[in-house]
């Protein structure tokens, strides 16, 4: 039973992973991503170059942003 909990443990962290993912980089503008507690993963702003978290990025279409200046500007 141990092994059972341990396979579904796996099974809702894949889920949420994916969850967090699509929240990350949606098709569509998202102004304030919702806050996903994990990650350390850093992604770049693509206009400054800055490294921000996922859950701080502006998203517009696949580009990501580190601020609203950034965002409008590019
Ligand atoms: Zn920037």
């Amino acid at each position: 039973m141990l092994l059972l909990r341990f396979l579904l443990a796996i099974a809702a962290g894949y889920l949420i992973y994916r969850l967090v993912r699509r929240f990350i980089a949606p098709a569509n503008d998202t102004l304030n991503a919702p806050p996903a507690g994990s990650g350390s993963k850093l992604v770049r702003c693509e206009r400054c170059a800055t490294l921000i978290p996922p859950e701080n990025a502006l998203v517009r279409g696949d580009h990501l942003f580190c601020s609203e200046q950034c965002r409008t500007a590019s």
